[in-house]
């Protein structure tokens, strides 16, 4: 992507996002995300989340939970919903997946280069068509923003008018015709192989003996787990259809090439939600939580402007949606991806593929029956599935955040709203004598119990409002040589970096108020 000087020096590039290593750096530098095992050279598609990056993850965590489970939405006839909360094994019988289609269809197409050794996933990379010289390049498409793949480009064509070469996915290139094909990584022409289908589970065993009966696999969505515990629910629990089942926890996927930092990684978090209603209610439900999880993004701080639904094709449909209403993506402008947009929740109809499958594999009866109408009837409910990702959901509020500001000692703030910041607040005394860090101590034992806040009394103050800026902490609370006489502190906001003078007694409620907006 062409940055221009101005855009540069600000860390942002054209379309006002910021650059991903710039992100990336501060998460380091601000200990919000680490690599995972840096000390022994890290480990690909696996990181650790810091002291700032987990309190970040876990607000986001906390908020979706709120608003799913603790205060679900009011339904379409103004009665608030019924969902309830599982957290269910990682690890389950292995049966479970042959059901759920995980054994036999959870793969993704790779290629492999045989002279670079590098793997890719077929369907991840575009073709560029050369006709006059009879060839074709493969590309990942955010590469090909890149100068170096633009370079090759433009020297193996003999052209610098790109505009005549023509591009198609890749997955529509015939194998018989890779012998043209120049892969990402190499200017050979049929070095890479036919596509091979490469299951993403991975793999365990459960025991001491480790036979391969006892094989066992770490699960590569949270949704099963609910789909298992449909029937305790429905049994145990005063649930009634239309209802839901969430759950937030981890899930792994072996992917071919992890990669964009936390976007596409080897483990991450999930928070699905299975909305079980009659087939009859699918399409009503389906456009309910579209609605419904578009707008949650937008309540979190994500600008409206930089999250867009879409549709999926016909041939792109997962197993278990090809008979229903689809599939609907809510994507985000990444820093990667812009202008463009990629996936952060699927909302799916997922018809009764799962119940109906487990049934089957299980020989348990999973039909639902209703008497509250007459004649009572018996009928396999249909699912619903706002599935995003936690993990993805992080660096949207990262990205989202990060703003340049060259006029301040620090070029820059995060801009989180509020309510997601990790740090709510800060108690800074000014100078380190004159009875003010007792006062500033006593205000912060106050204000720790009812928010996530600091007490810092490292650096100038300036150093200190420059850190904060970096984190995010929309307050920082100065208590100065007049406290003492006026019993007042001075907020400074981070955003437009405006202060405030406060009455002591009154800063947390001050802040407090400012959270719940
Ligand atoms: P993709 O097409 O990006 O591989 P998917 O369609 O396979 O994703 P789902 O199975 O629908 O993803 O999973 C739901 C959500 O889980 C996704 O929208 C995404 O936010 C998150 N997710 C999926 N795979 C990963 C991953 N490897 N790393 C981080 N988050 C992921």
């Amino acid at each position: 992507m062409a940055n221009t000087q101005a855009a540069e020096k600000e860390n942002m590039d054209d379309s006002g996002m910021v650059a991903m290593d710039e992100l990336v750096a501060l998460c380091k530098r601000r200990g919000f995300i680490f690599p995972a095992s840096e000390i022994y050279g890290g480990i690909n598609g696996f990181w650790d989340f810091g002291p700032l990056g987990v309190q970040l993850k876990n607000n986001l965590r906390d908020r979706w939970w709120r608003d799913m489970v603790v205060c679900p939405p009011i339904g379409p006839d103004g009665e608030p919903l019924q969902i309830v909360g599982v957290d269910t094994a990682i690890i389950q019988n292995p049966k479970v997946w042959e059901a759920s289609g995980h054994v036999a269809g959870f793969n993704d197409p790779m290629v492999d280069c045989k002279e670079t050794k590098l793997r890719y996933r077929q369907d991840h990379l575009i073709a560029i068509i050369d006709e006059r010289n009879d060839q074709i390049f493969a590309f990942y498409a955010e590469a090909l923003e890149e100068k170096s793949a633009l370079k090759k480009l433009k020297k193996m064509a003999g052209t610098d008018d790109l505009s005549k070469l023509k591009s198609v996915p890749f997955t529509k290139i015939a194998p018989a015709d890779y012998a043209k094909v120049v892969g990402p990584d190499t200017e050979k022409k049929g070095t890479l192989t036919e596509p091979k289908q490469f299951n993403l589970m991975f793999k365990t065993y459960v025991g001491a003996t480790a036979t391969e009966d006892d094989k066992a696999y770490l699960r590569p969505e949270t949704a099963q787990g609910i789909f298992l515990n449909y029937k305790n629910v429905v049994d145990n629990m005063r649930v009634r259809v239309p209802f839901g089942i969430a759950q937030v926890g981890k899930a792994f996927r072996n992917e071919v090439t992890p990669r964009n930092f936390i976007y596409r990684s080897r483990e991450f978090e999930q928070m699905e939600m299975e909305w079980f209603c009659h087939p009859d209610e699918a399409k009503k439900w389906l456009d309910f939580w579209k609605e419904q999880r578009f707008n949650w993004w937008k309540s979190v701080g994500v600008m409206s402007g930089n999250l867009i639904f879409r549709q999926h094709d016909q041939d792109e449909l997962s197993h278990y949606a090809k008979e229903g209403y689809g599939t609907v993506d809510i994507e985000y402008k990444f820093p990667f991806t812009a202008p463009g947009y990629g996936e952060l929740e699927g909302i799916a109809h997922r018809c009764d593929f799962d119940l109906t499958a487990h049934q089957t594999h299980s020989k348990t009866k999973l039909e639902y029956f209703d008497d509250s109408v007459q004649p009572p009837r018996r009928f396999m409910p249909h699912v619903i599935e706002p599935a995003s990702g936690l993990t993805r959901g992080v660096l949207v509020l990262l990205a989202e955040a990060y703003t340049a500001d060259p006029s301040r000692p620090s070029k820059m703030y995060m801009k989180f709203k509020p309510s997601m910041a990790p740090v709510k607040a800060a108690v800074l005394p000014l100078v380190n004598k004159d009875g003010l860090p007792e006062i500033a101590q006593k205000l912060y034992y106050e204000m720790r119990t009812q928010f996530v806040t600091e007490y810092d009394t490292k650096g100038n103050i300036g150093k200190r409002y420059a850190r904060h800026d970096e984190i995010g902490t929309p307050f920082c609370v100065t208590v100065d040589t007049d406290t003492p006489n006026d019993h007042a502190a001075t907020i400074r906001f981070r955003d437009t970096m405006a202060q405030e003078r406060v009455a002591l007694d009154k800063i947390s409620a001050f802040v407090q108020k400012a959270l719940k907006e």
